[in-house]
Formats: C-alpha cells, sequence, structure tokens
C-alpha cells in the first residue's frame, strides 16, 4: 500500500509528531464525541516530502487529498464547488508545538463565482454570502499569493464613501457583490492570472502555502526563540468551515480553562457575535467577556461550560479552546494545553496536584523552566508606586513591572534595545512582523485589542510585561508621540507599565527585587526532591553570592577573580603590577594586593558558609586591564619612575593580535608565578581565617584556567600547593583544599586522561570550549552568525546553546577519560550554557556532578535538571 499522507479526523490520534498539534487534538475531540467540523490531515511528512519534492506535491499526496475531500463530501452532505450547498472548508497549520500567530489560516475555501450563489440559496442570506466570499479573495491573496490583505482595504474605503457610509455592516448583499467583482480586478492587474475558479486548485495552492509558511521569516525568528528544530515541518488541516457570522445568533471566541495569566480556577475569555475567525484576535471590535454568553445563549453557554471541563479533565491540563456557534449550534475549532506565564504555571501545577488530577513529580514536568525568569524580576517598587500617578489603563494582558523609554516601531524598539536601552514598545496594536521588536522590549504597549489579541498572547509567551487595549490613547506613528492624560509622550520619553493591573504611568518607575516564596517555594521543593545534578552559581561577590543562595544555589561553580582586580581602588596596583620590568618590584605590587583579594574571599565564604566554592585564577589577557588614556599613563609613570615614552612602550609590547588566544589563563602564571602564589595565598588565608571566625570548615577549590597540556598544569599546580601549605603550615591549623581544572581548550578535552592525574576537578568551560573548537571568536561572531541564521546554516547560537555534536563531543570524551583517571573525579560545567535547558538536560546525561550558571539562572537549572532527572530515570 502506498505510504498514508492524509488521514481523516476520525482515523487520526493523538500523535502530534505526525498530525500537528491542532490536527492530533481534533482527531480526539472527534474520539471523545465533542462537536467538532469533520475535516482531514495532510501530516507534517507531507511536509517534509514537499521540501525534498522541491516545493511540489507529489502525485500520491494530491490524490489522497482528493479523496480525503470525497469522503468529507460525504459526511457533510455538501459538495466542493456545489451551486446547491457547496462544501466550503479552511485551511489552518499546526506544528508540533503551536506557534501562535506564526503561520496563517485561510477560511471559506470552495467559494467561486458559482458556489458562492449556491452558499447564498441555501442560506438564503446572500449579503453573508458575499461577504464571505470576499474576505476568502482577501485572505487566499494574502497567505498564498502574497498580495497583502491591506491592499483591498482602499476599495472597501472607496465603495463606503460611493455609499456615504462608515461601517463594513452598512453595506449590503449587492455592495459586497460589487466589492468581490473589483476584488477579483484587483487580483488580475496585481497577479497577472484570473482568481482561481476550481476549488480543487484552491485547496492544493492553499496547502503548499502552509508548508511553504513553514519557513518564512517570521517562523524562522520564533523557532530560533524557541529551540525549536526546522525539519519538523507543519501539518495542514482541512476542515469543514462553520459560520460565526451568519448573525445574531452566530459568533466566535477564545477561551481558557483557567486563567493564564494568573491562574485562578475560573474560565476566561471573549467572544464576538456575528463574527469569524480572527475578528477576535486581530481586536477589530472589542469582544465580550466570555461570562456574557450566559445571558446572550444560555443553553450554548451550559454546553460550551459542559465541554470545557470535560476537556481539561481528559487532558488534566488547562485548555485554550477555540469555538464557534452557528445559528444557535456550538463547534469547537481547537483546543491545547493553554500557554500561560510562569506565576500561572505554577499556580496551575500547584492546584492540579491539589485537586488529585496530576502528581508532583507530572507538575514538575508542567512547568518551562525558562519561564520562571519571568518570577525572578523586579516588581515596582511600593512606595515609589503609591506615589506614582496613573496617566491611563489599558488591560493586564501579561504581567510583571517594565519602565523604559517609548519607541514606536519594532525596528526602533530592537535598536534601542542594542544600544542597551529599556524600551516600552507602543503600537497601535501588533502583528506578527513585529516579533523580534518584541522580544526586545521591557514591555509592550497598545492602543488597539483584548486580552487575546496577538500582543496579549505574543507578550504572555515571551514572559514580557504587556499593557494592551488602551483606547484613550491618541497615537501618532508618523510623529512618533502619543497623547494621553493631556500629555504628549515622544519617542524617548520614559513611561511605566503593570502587567498586572494594566496601568500606566508617564514616568520611570523604581522596581524591587523578586524572591521565592508561596506557590513557587513549594514547587521548587518538589524539583529538589527529584533533581540529582546539583546547581552552583557563578558569583564574583558577596551580594551575588547572597542571591544566588537565596535563588538555591548550593555553591560557588565559577568566582573569576579578575573582576575583583578592575575596582576603583585596586586598577592602579594591579597596572603597576604589570608593567613591572623586575620581580621585585612586581613582588611587590602584589603584595598590596594580596590583603585586598583576601578580602574579597572572606565576604565571598561568609556569604556561602560551608557550601563549595571553585576560585578561578586570573584569566584575561594582562593588557585588558592597562590605560589608553594619556593622562592616566603619565600618572602610572610618574609614580613608578618611569617616563612616558617608556612606560608607552611597555604596554604596546603587550599589545597581541588575537588576545583571545595569547597570553592568558594558566599562561600568565607560567611567565609570572607569582600572580599564582599571592592568590593562591588570598584564597587559602581567607578561608582560615572565616573557619577561625566563624567556624565553617570550606574546602577551597582552586581552579587553573586555559589549560592544554598535563605539564603545563603541573607547573602552576606546584606553585599553588607550596603557597597553601606553606600558609596552612604558619597557621596551625588544618584545611583541605582541591587543586583543579577548566576543560577549555579541546586538547585538554582530548588528553583529559593525562590531565586528571593533576586534577582534583574539572570544569567544563563552554564558553572557551565553544569558540575554540568552532575556531570562532565570541566577540565577533554574533555579527556574521546572522548570516548563519538567515541563511539556514545554524539554527541557534553556539554559545547560548551547547552544540551537542561537536563541543559535546570533546566533553564526553573528557568525562570519560578523566573517570578513568580518577574515578571520583569532580565534574561541573561553568560556561554559560549552564544555565540553559538543554544542556543541562545534556549535563545530566553525561554524567557531570553540577551545573554552575548566573544566580537569576539558578531557579532554572534546578528545574531544568529535575526534569531531566525525571525523564531520563524513565
Ligand atoms: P491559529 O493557529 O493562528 O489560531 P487557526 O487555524 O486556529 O489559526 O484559525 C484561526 C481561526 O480561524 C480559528 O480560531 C477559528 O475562529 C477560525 N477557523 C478556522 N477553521 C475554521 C472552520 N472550519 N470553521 C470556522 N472557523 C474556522
Ligand atoms: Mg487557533
Ligand atoms: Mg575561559
Amino acid at each position: 500500500m502506498a505510504h498514508k499522507w492524509v488521514y481523516m479526523f476520525k482515523e487520526g490520534d493523538m500523535n502530534k509528531n505526525l498530525l500537528g498539534g491542532k490536527g492530533a487534538n481534533l482527531c480526539d475531540m472527534t474520539k471523545l464525541g465533542l462537536p467538532i467540523p469533520q475535516g482531514f490531515i495532510v501530516t507534517t511528512e507531507a511536509c517534509t516530502e514537499y521540501y525534498n519534492n522541491d516545493k511540489n506535491l507529489s502525485k500520491d499526496i494530491i490524490d489522497q487529498i482528493k479523496s480525503s475531500l470525497t469522503q468529507l463530501e460525504e459526511i457533510s452532505g455538501k459538495k466542493f464547488g456545489d451551486t446547491q450547498n457547496p462544501l466550503l472548508v479552511s485551511v489552518r497549520s499546526g506544528a508540533r508545538i503551536s506557534m501562535p500567530g506564526m503561520m496563517d489560516t485561510v477560511l471559506n475555501l470552495g467559494l467561486t463565482d458559482v458556489s458562492v450563489e449556491g452558499l447564498a440559496k441555501k442560506t438564503g442570506n446572500p449579503r453573508f454570502a458575499y461577504d464571505s466570499y470576499r474576505r476568502f479573495i482577501q485572505m487566499f491573496s494574502d497567505v498564498v499569493m502574497e498580495l497583502p490583505k491591506s491592499r483591498f482595504e482602499v476599495i472597501i474605503d472607496e465603495l463606503k464613501e460611493k455609499k456615504g457610509v462608515k461601517l463594513d455592516t452598512e453595506l449590503d448583499a449587492d455592495d459586497l457583490k460589487e466589492m468581490v467583482v473589483k476584488f477579483k480586478e484587483f487580483y488580475k492587474k496585481e497577479l497577472g492570472k484570473d482568481f482561481p475558479q476550481d476549488p480543487e486548485t484552491q485547496l492544493l495552492e492553499a496547502v503548499q502555502a502552509v508548508f511553504r509558511s513553514w519557513m518564512n521569516s517570521r517562523a524562522i525568528a520564533y523557532r530560533r526563540m524557541n529551540d525549536i528544530p526546522s525539519d519538523w515541518g507543519t501539518a495542514v488541516n482541512v476542515q469543514m468551515m462553520v459560520f460565526g457570522n451568519m448573525g445574531e445568533t452566530s459568533g466566535t471566541g477564545v477561551a481558557f480553562t483557567r486563567n493564564p495569566s494568573t491562574g485562578e480556577k475560573l474560565i476566561y475569555g471573549e467572544y464576538l457575535i456575528n463574527a469569524q475567525g480572527e475578528d477576535v484576535v486581530a481586536g477589530v471590535r472589542t469582544p465580550q467577556p466570555i461570562s456574557h454568553l450566559e445571558q446572550d445563549m444560555p443553553e450554548v453557554y451550559k454546553e460550551f461550560m459542559a465541554i470545557a471541563n470535560k476537556l481539561e479533565d481528559h487532558y488534566r491540563d488547562m485548555q485554550d479552546m477555540e469555538f464557534t456557534v452557528e445559528d444557535t449550534k456550538l463547534y469547537f475549532l481547537q483546543t491545547r494545553n493553554g500557554k500561560r506565564t510562569a506565576a500561572s504555571a505554577l499556580k496551575i501545577a500547584v492546584e492540579l496536584v491539589k485537586e488529585g488530577m496530576i502528581t508532583e513529580k507530572e507538575a514538575v514536568l508542567r512547568v518551562e523552566p525558562k519561564q520562571l525568569d519571568q518570577l525572578l524580576h523586579p516588581t515596582f517598587d511600593v512606595t515609589a508606586l503609591k506615589q506614582a500617578k496613573t496617566i491611563g489603563k489599558g488591560l493586564p494582558a501579561s504581567p510583571g513591572a517594565a519602565t523604559g523609554k517609548v519607541y514606536f516601531t519594532a525596528e526602533d524598539a530592537k535598536a534601542a534595545a542594542a544600544r542597551g536601552e529599556a524600551v516600552i514598545l507602543t503600537r497601535l496594536e501588533t502583528s506578527p512582523e513585529d516579533i523580534e521588536g518584541m522580544h526586545a522590549s521591557k514591555g509592550i504597549l497598545t492602543v488597539r485589542g483584548g486580552m487575546t489579541s496577538h500582543a496579549a498572547v505574543v507578550a504572555r509567551g515571551m514572559g514580557t510585561c504587556c499593557v494592551s487595549g488602551c483606547g484613550e490613547i491618541k497615537i501618532n506613528e508618523h510623529d512618533k508621540s502619543f497623547t494621553l492624560d493631556g500629555k504628549t509622550y515622544k519617542e524617548g520619553d520614559y513611561i511605566s507599565l503593570d502587567g498586572s493591573t494594566g496601568n500606566i504611568y508617564g514616568e520611570q518607575l523604581k522596581t524591587v527585587e523578586a524572591e521565592i516564596s508561596g506557590d513557587f517555594e513549594k514547587f521548587m521543593k518538589w524539583a529538589d526532591e527529584y533533581r540529582t545534578m546539583k546547581v552552583r552559581t557563578n558569583a564574583d561577590t558577596p551580594a551575588d553570592a547572597a542571591k544566588a543562595v537565596e535563588f538555591g544555589a548550593e555553591g560557588i561553580g565559577l568566582c573569576r577573580t579578575e573582576h575583583m582586580f578592575f575596582e576603583e581602588d585596586r586598577i592602579k596596583k594591579v597596572r603597576k603590577m604589570i608593567v613591572a620590568k623586575e620581580v621585585e618590584e612586581r613582588k611587590a605590587a602584589l603584595k598590596e594586593l594580596l590583603p585586598l583579594q583576601k578580602g574579597d574571599f572572606i565576604g565571598i565564604y561568609e556569604a556561602m558558609g560551608e557550601r563549595p566554592v571553585t576560585v578561578r585564577l586570573l584569566d584575561p589577557p594582562l593588557h585588558e586591564f592597562l590605560p589608553t588614556d594619556k593622562a592616566d599613563i603619565e600618572e602610572i609613570a610618574k609614580e613608578i619612575g618611569e617616563t612616558y615614552e617608556s612606560l608607552q612602550a611597555t604596554i604596546d609590547s603587550l599589545h597581541e593580535f588575537n588576545p583571545m588566544m595569547g597570553h592568558r589563563g594558566c599562561r600568565l602564571s607560567v611567565s609570572y608565578p607569582e600572580i599564582a602564589d599571592m592568590q593562591a595565598r588570598a584564597i587559602i588565608e581567607a578561608a582560615i581565617e572565616v573557619k577561625k571566625s566563624k567556624g565553617y570548615n570550606i574546602v577551597p577549590e582552586i581552579m587553573i584556567p586555559l589549560v592544554g597540556d598535563k605539564k603545563e598544569l603541573e607547573y602552576v599546580k606546584d606553585i599553588i600547593v607550596a603557597a597553601a601549605d606553606d600558609v596552612i603550615a604558619k597557621s596551625g591549623i588544618e584545611l583541605k583544599y582541591l587543586v583543579g581544572t577548566m576543560i577549555e581548550i579541546p586538547r585538554a578535552a582530548l588528553l583529559a586522561d593525562q590531565i586528571a592525574e593533576e586534577a582534583a576537578f574539572f570544569s567544563f568551560g563552554t564558553n572557551d570550549l565553544t569558540q575554540m573548537t568552532f575556531g570562532f571568536s565570541r566577540d565577533d561572531a554574533g555579527k556574521f552568525l546572522e548570516d548563519y541564521y538567515a541563511r539556514g546554516v545554524y539554527e541557534s547560537d553556539p554559545f547560548a546553546r551547547l552544540d551537542q555534536t561537536g563541543v559535546g563531543q570533546l566533553i564526553e570524551i573528557a568525562v570519560e577519560k578523566g573517570r578513568k583517571t580518577r574515578p571520583d573525579i569532580k565534574l561541573g560545567i561553568c560556561g554559560e550554557h549552564g544555565g540553559d535547558p538543554s544542556t543541562i538536560e545534556f549535563c545530566q546525561k553525561v554524567g557531570l556532578n553540577y551545573v554552575s550558571c548566573s544566580p537569576f539562572r539558578v531557579p532554572i537549572a534546578r528545574l531544568a535538571a529535575a526534569q531531566a532527572a525525571i525523564t531520563q530515570s524513565k
């Protein structure tokens, strides 16, 4: 039998990989006996096949689509293109994971000059028939032919003017008939061919357009932001149309079984009477809250509620549903596990456990680790908030507090954010084109649109604060300004948004740090029960260390010592140390630095208690510390009794062409052993002092960076051991310490068995390891990697998401070889990747003991590690 490319709804199951999320759920709901307009699914495999086949539908696929269509005609009792009772369908995309607003839907397909008459006759409503036809021409032109919908608006406006009316609804059947003629003329003029009058051609064109939309730039950008592989492809759902635009007893809406912002267990949503499809989401008219349906159509409301509850019980999760009422008959068009804010996700997970619907273990898997980020960021300072005056109020579309400068286009927002500004993107309404600008913004403010408008849905998904639908705003996108509460705000002016109340403030407002409590705390406890890897933090100051401990860090995986060198009171001493011509001079300068470094470590040890602390010796190339300013150079020259010219010459001699691969890391200690000596003393003296004062039993972990050879490590280690043992002996106190290394040079990974002879621990420095493995500089790669994404060469940034196939292989080699030499070797990761959930999953797989990440990512890492432990133990 030929391969099966097309499934009727009643044939399919919950195989989302094959049928897409939307399609799988439609099949499942059909099985549950719910009122689903029937249809069929062209699979994701067909999408892949389409791309493999040079963007052509194979004969097999076409044949199967046609025979499914025949079946659908039988089920519906209608016929495609019929003059009496025409079948109309929607063509909807559906990837495995929902990508809201990324792909476009075509409604009312099957309408032609002939079948529109059939529809008019059958419904007795020519106005409705021609309105559907003109909408279809617009959607088909837009989605399939890339002739934007908006180009047709001119024609609509002309017609309205001619008739002397303001609203679309004031146009009658004859006007709409005329509109259809004009639309088709325009179509022909722009595209050089007639609007297709064969429904089958329309359908096959639309199916291909959905497949093509998988590769549009919006979809590519969305996938990159969400780590979705491009080879998944999308399915296409072809579904019999039902009509929410047939009059006052019809309507369409969207609803959630629980509140997606707060998690509150209360049906939440909105609908529009006499409307179709996108009308609700597009924010053209302001919709009614779902509770209102109880008055509008009590019977429908009852049935709706019963099905909503049934769906939640069935999927054991909060549902996001789309429905349409056609002349008092209710249909469900979609359900899926609803997207939600982090706060809502936690509340729902905790409550579902309470309700006995899911176990704690399942709950742990229900929250997206990256989302927790939303809860770890600031809210408005309460006193500042009390004193602030609201200048307006919109809908609380996505929670959080944002303060920043106003920008009016996605591009301007993106550019300002790149300059380091905090941005509030302000738009009449947002559209999928704005996605990158929205991503770059701290907050989003729209004039139009409800709680389920594009802006609201996308902002909640991103965890970005959003206030939508503030109709009092008079926006002037052209002048880049808006007026609210009698005052005009121009591009670059500060405003603040409270996404939890919808309040807008015309000023910059102070924000405060977040804390872990309530549901969050309870949930994290569950996660920790399943977690097997430790989570440490990268912290260089006592304040960061304390914050990280609050967030649940179990140690420091990377304490960089160079940051301490940059501080105001030290940099001069550091510079003297670097430019010293004689060893004695250098030692003298280091002696001045020692007490300061020691002080730093004391602060950190005190913040960390007995938790392990890994301190890395000085890492960056020395010239990074040197002055470039003439006045600064002159000042130091004077202090060390040299001429300006001679000091400048020393500084010039330190210049490197390729500093990232130059004189840095352990190479510094090979040239200047006294640096390692000083740092080791500071680390050990501080530990002894805190042991004495606080009684903490500290075991410092001294980490040597950038090692590529065992001898190199041995050389530096000997210096450290000599210094440390000297300090310990003199103190008369017992203290254990470890010396280990970073694995961040490919050679070190390959020779890890030898290196492990000298190293008590390995910490994978995946930033450098990525840089050195790929052979591109992380300071420069950003510029050209954009081209790689645009051209589909790479899908994600290897500095953000570990390249598991290449760099990951080096890690696996090092783990295996390291353990062979030293079975109890401690293994961790301290690069940027340590806080990335997909990398954490990898770390669990290769058996690392811990991951280490920045303080704000500690809870994310805890959850990701728990999920990895759960899924990998299955
Ligand atoms: P998205 O993935 O962007 O939500 P959908 O495929 O769900 O796109 O389609 C958007 C909207 O179009 C739906 O919410 C629904 O209102 C309308 N729609 C889709 N198919 C049909 C249909 N067969 N009958 C009536 N309305 C439909
Ligand atoms: Mg939908
Ligand atoms: Mg490094």
